[in-house]
């Protein structure tokens, strides 16, 4: 975030913004071109390697895109009901900073599948998703609101001995349980980083095992997703083609506003099947085919829960042309290399350890064991002093950190990912710790 591209990069988009509003009643108000897909094929295949002016953006969004374009704020816009905007709003919205209902939506498109197969709604009670207690609880909300039983929530057990990652015998084994139970497996998480630990589970192998019980395989990979535009990272994700659906949030780790939730998803049409509506109000010359079938007009209203979007793919086009792939690529190695240089001072300061090995930015220690209390030097003791050096970080108001509990450990998250971070804010942080550790252990350790 240097200000100086801040105020560079806004001055000229605000000045594109108040020429756009200046003429927006020149404009054909719906959108001139209805060509379904014809932006997209103006648009190269991939980002640019090397980033780009702003200027150069603003050009391609004037040529390209604005005769594309519906103009909701036109006065002329009687349709609907119109949205509204003003510069007010707009210079609240650069002041604020929602969320990723994927889940949610590919659960109700695995279940319509699943309830189509097996002939009735009346089925819903035998249908079984699985996770493990290291999924995002994301995932239960959407199983909740999708209709399926509490009862029918599998949170499978993982271990130190995986890295905290599913592996497909755990998943084999609950499967096994419940299909001899007379219940169908429907829907299985995988995550590669997990919220707490930043753990990876094995796509290859539960895509595969997966597919053996013809259940809906979904990867959330909300937070490392941003990492495999580095190809050290692109293992992680190996197997991501047996995935019925991916999703990921740039707004984590891509140096995204909130909010931005990318949903890919193998077979679009099990999506439009739960999730499509087509009331008589919605019905204009650009959205009816006339039965043609025209499957390159996509309306995602069918692809979502809600029906207005916003139209965030402008914001990570915008962002992928500024900073081209190589700018990306440098921020995420930005932030593993600091993370890196963390962990490594965690592990050669005795007091510390490293609780799980570090996969991208994200840090996972405590103050080890034997610093605990003298007369206890189990887990309570070392969770408490582990709770009251965090409570003196974050009351310091020099960084604020977050905690995870696993296997009954307190443990200490460094996650290394904000736009505006360098090194240098992660050795400021380093230095803290080790000050606030020593006040606190003082007071355990006689
Ligand atoms: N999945 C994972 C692995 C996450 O870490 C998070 C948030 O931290 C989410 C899903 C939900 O993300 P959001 O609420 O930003 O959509």
């Amino acid at each position: 975030l240097d200000p100086h591209a801040i105020a560079g990069d806004s001055q000229a988009i605000l000045e594109f913004l108040a020429e756009y509003y200046h003429d927006v009643d020149k404009y054909p108000v719906r959108a001139a071109d209805l060509e379904p897909g014809r932006v997209r094929k103006l648009l190269p295949e991939a980002a640019p390697e090397h980033g780009e002016p702003m200027e150069h953006i603003l050009e391609d969004v004037r040529r390209d895109i604005l005769p594309g374009l519906t103009h909701w704020q036109s006065p002329r816009f009687f349709a609907f009901f119109p949205m509204n905007a003003s510069s007010a709003g707009l210079a609240g919205e650069m002041l604020s900073g929602s969320t990723c209902e994927a889940v949610a939506c590919t659960l109700a498109a695995a279940r319509d599948r699943a309830l189509g197969r097996l002939g009735g709604h009346e089925a819903i009670a035998r249908l079984v998703v699985y996770a493990s207690d290291q999924t995002h609880a994301t995932f239960q909300k959407g199983a909740r609101l999708v209709g399926i039983p509490s009862s029918n929530f599998r949170v499978i057990r993982t271990s130190a001995a995986s890295g905290y990652g599913l592996t497909a015998e755990a998943v084999r084994a609950a499967v096994d349980r419940d299909v001899g139970l007379g219940l169908v497996p429907l829907y299985l998480c995988a995550t590669v980083g997990t919220t707490g630990l930043g753990a990876v589970d094995h796509v290859r192998e539960l895509g595969e095992e997966a597919r053996r019980h013809g259940m809906w395989v979904h990867l959330d990979a909300a937070y490392a997703g941003s990492a495999a535009i580095c190809p050290e990272f692109q293992d992680y994700l190996d197997g991501a083609e047996l995935a019925d659906s991916v999703s990921m949030n740039p707004h984590k780790w891509f140096l995204t506003n909130m909010d931005c939730c990318c949903l890919w998803v193998a077979r679009p049409r099990d999506l439009t099947s739960a999730l499509s509506t087509d009331p008589e109000y919605l019905k204009n010359v650009g959205a009816d085919d006339g039965g043609a079938g025209n499957p390159a007009a996509i309306d995602y209203k069918d692809w979502q829960i809600s029906m207005s979007r916003r139209f965030r793919a402008i914001k990570l086009w915008v962002i992928l042309r500024r900073y081209g792939a190589a700018g990306m690529r440098a921020h995420i190695r930005r932030h593993v290399a600091a993370a890196k240089w963390f962990e490594q001072r965690v592990a050669a300061d005795e007091r510390f350890e490293v609780v799980v090995p570090r996969r991208f930015s994200l840090v996972c220690f405590r103050l080890a064991p034997r610093f605990g209390r003298d007369d206890d030097d189990g887990d309570d003791a070392t969770n408490h002093v582990n709770r009251d050096l965090l409570a003196a970080v974050n009351a310091s108001g020099r960084a604020f950190i977050t905690h995870f509990v696993v296997d009954g450990k307190f443990v200490i998250r460094l996650a290394v990912g904000g736009a505006s971070t360098e090194l240098q804010h992660v050795m400021e942080v380093w230095d803290l710790l080790q000050g606030k550790a020593a006040e606190v252990l003082q007071h355990y350790v006689k």
